[in-house]
């Protein structure tokens, strides 16, 4: 708190990303990074644009980069939007296209920036309860609203929709924007991306941090018709004209251009996240049906906070939400088969 603060500093309510410690040979599985490295394509795409050329400005608009999502996603080049990860895409939401007089809906239980971003942006929200197995029911959206933004597959719990309840959603609200952040579709959901061409008013919001392993890169997207990107672009254009630099349009067209790499380190993740639910349900948790790169696990006889702590102390790192329904589950991140054999044996250890 200082006298120099302006009075909108004192409302805000920042998130508080998962930490990044510097332990050696720490088995980091709190921040649903990718195990495995970007593309070699990406690599050898940045070295090749390190040079004297990074003295001018990058593209404003990232034409190349939008135009490999765009015929990746069999859209048109301005029905694409990117930013600086989708965190950045997401702020541009909330304050162009989710600020109106009924308020925005989402769960109670779901990606806590997206209450940090109404607080910074001052929307009215209505958070609506998750079922009694913490996923999302659609029909509990039927209610007056300004705007819906749903993460599918909802985070922390890596339950997805299917494509189905969302054209459900969208079809069901035809004057409200509906958000669909698909930062997690790539490992077992079904992206919405396909149904854009239909509906005016569905935005789909994905990321190059998860499947394409470029979370330091700071690549994040959104699709839709043309009015709803325009109201982005005219966000970006009032917040600041050159959010990709050169090295990250660059690399990011490369990742999207390398689809078997893409697909090769995708189907690892998948198979050791169906060997690890084994192994966890095996141990006495509960394991939380995931279509993300994390599982969502409770233990049937071992307090969250404790085993979170306990992991600690063998440095093993997970994400711990001390949040009611939710304070006795972990967020493990699928980390390559070796991490998750660590995991496994302090987990051995600790129960
Ligand atoms: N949406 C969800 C649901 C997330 O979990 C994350 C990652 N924290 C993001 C968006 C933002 O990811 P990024 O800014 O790295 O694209």
């Amino acid at each position: 708190m200082s006298r120099f603060w302006s009075s909108a500093v004192h409302d805000l309510d920042p998130y508080v990303a998962g930490e990044q410690p510097k332990i050696a040979g720490l088995v980091k599985l709190n921040t649903n990074e990718n195990p495995y490295g970007p593309s070699p394509r990406v690599i050898e795409a940045i070295a090749a644009a390190a040079n004297d050329r990074l003295r001018l400005y990058p593209d404003p608009s990232s034409t190349i980069l939008r135009q490999s999502i765009a015929n990746r996603f069999d859209l048109a080049l301005d029905q694409v939007f990117v930013g600086n990860g989708s965190d950045e895409v997401l702020a541009f939401v909330f304050a162009g296209l989710l600020k109106h007089d009924l308020p925005l809906l989402y769960p109670d239980i779901t990606y806590s920036f997206y209450k940090t971003y109404a607080r910074l942006f001052n929307v009215t929200v209505e958070e609506v309860p998750l079922d009694g197995q913490l996923g999302i029911r659609i029909a509990d959206y039927d209610r007056p609203c300004g705007a819906i933004i749903l993460a599918n597959p909802n985070a922390p719990t890596g339950i997805a929709l299917p494509l189905s309840a969302i054209e459900a959603l969208v079809t069901g609200h035809p004057d409200q924007v509906v958000v669909v952040d698909e930062a997690y579709v790539d490992f077992g959901g079904e992206s919405a991306a396909s149904l854009i061409s239909r509906y005016e008013n569905l935005l789909v919001v994905q990321t190059f941090s998860k499947s394409r392993s470029l979370a330091g890169l700071r690549v994040g997207f959104a699709l839709g018709q043309r009015p709803l990107i325009e109201a982005l672009e005219r966000m970006k254009d009032s917040f600041n004209s050159y959010p990709l630099d050169t090295l990250a349009q660059t690399a990011a067209t490369a990742a999207v251009e390398d689809e078997a790499w893409f697909c090769e380190t995708r189907d690892r993740i998948v198979a050791s996240r169906d060997r690890l639910t084994a192994a966890l349900t095996e141990r006495g948790f509960e394991v939380l049906p995931s279509s993300a790169n994390f599982v969502f696990a409770r233990h049937s006889a071992h307090p969250g906070g404790d085993l979170v702590r306990a992991l600690r102390e063998r440095a093993v790192l997970v994400r711990h939400f001390t949040k009611p329904r939710i304070a006795d589950f972990l967020r493990i991140t699928i980390g390559t088969e070796e991490e998750c054999r660590q995991l496994l044996t302090a987990i051995d250890q600790i129960i």
